[in-house]
């Protein structure tokens, strides 16, 4: 595996492969999650990419960027393991300079949701995206589900700026008892991660009222906000997989979403139907 820092030399090294390119851009602390990405994404091409790149224009003054946690050795040898060709491992010097162009997200979609409670984050997630994008020029790039509203801001963004990548959308990946794997899981103590079961545990009962054909979007949110309570919910929501407001839940276009506070740790969580 080539571990490379410098952008404009992967971008030089990767014009001299003729190969299909899959790349999987992550922020460290890899797990099983991220290995899930990496693996489809060596299925489906000649060469794997994998980025660690800790983004701080995507955190907000009072977030986690100073705490988040790093695991650069762990993460060089799962890399290793998992197959991964080229770890692209820059320094936020190497990707951004003072005076700098950046892309802003969409007024509504990226306004909503995750972006209400965090008003920059999404203009930080498309600005290195589509650095990211343009450094690795790849066929196709992995994201996970379990950021929804990510992957559709990041699947509307290559659309519109007309870009030569395919985006790929990978199920999330889940401990055995139900809760997502995020690599902030690890702030969270043992009562908090208790608590933290609601979430997937209200997405459940979501999915058991649908498939007993309770599809009325208020009926089932009622349900879920019972579940979640305790907990201190930024939002749950039921809406089309173009992330626009429904009434009743359509079999095929619909994703649930739920992003909650357990302690002082932001954990989202969704399902697409
Ligand atoms: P992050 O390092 O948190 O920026 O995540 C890098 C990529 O991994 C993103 O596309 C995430 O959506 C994806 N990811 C994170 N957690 C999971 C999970 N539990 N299952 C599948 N993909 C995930």
């Amino acid at each position: 595996m080539k571990i490379i820092s410098n952008p404009l030399q992967l971008k030089d090294y990767l014009k001299t492969i003729n190969k299909t390119i899959g790349f999987v851009p992550t922020m460290g602390a890899l797990h099983d999650g991220h290995i899930s990405l990496i693996k489809k994404a060596k299925e489906e091409n000649e060469l794997v990419v994998v980025s660690i790149f800790l983004n701080p224009t995507q955190f907000g003054k009072n977030e986690d960027l100073d705490k988040y946690p790093k695991k650069d050795e762990a993460d060089k040898q799962i890399c290793k393991l998992s197959g991964v060709d080229i770890l692209f491992f820059p320094q936020a010097k190497d990707i951004y300079s003072k005076d700098e162009v950046s892309l802003q997200a969409p007024n509504v979609r990226g306004f909503v949701l995750e972006g209400y409670t965090r008003p920059s984050h999404f203009n930080g997630v498309l600005t290195v995206v589509n650095k990211l994008l343009n450094i690795v020029s790849p066929t196709r790039a992995y994201f996970g589900k379990k950021d929804a509203q990510q992957l559709n801001l990041i699947s509307l963004m290559v659309k519109q700026l007309f870009m030569n990548v395919e985006i790929i959308a990978v199920d999330t990946v889940r401990e055995s008892d139900g809760l997502a794997l995020s690599s902030r899981n690890v702030y969270l103590n043992k009562d908090e991660r208790k608590e933290a079961l609601k979430i997937s545990k209200a997405l459940h009962v979501a999915s058991v009222m649908i498939s007993k054909n309770i599809l009325d979007v208020d009926e089932i949110k009622i349900k879920m906000l019972e579940i979640l309570e305790p907990l201190e919910i930024f939002y749950v929501e039921i809406l089309n997989y173009d992330f626009e407001y429904a009434l009743h839940v359509e079999l095929g276009n619909t994703v649930i979403l739920v992003e909650v506070r357990v302690g002082s740790t932001r954990l989202l969580d969704n399902i697409w139907l």
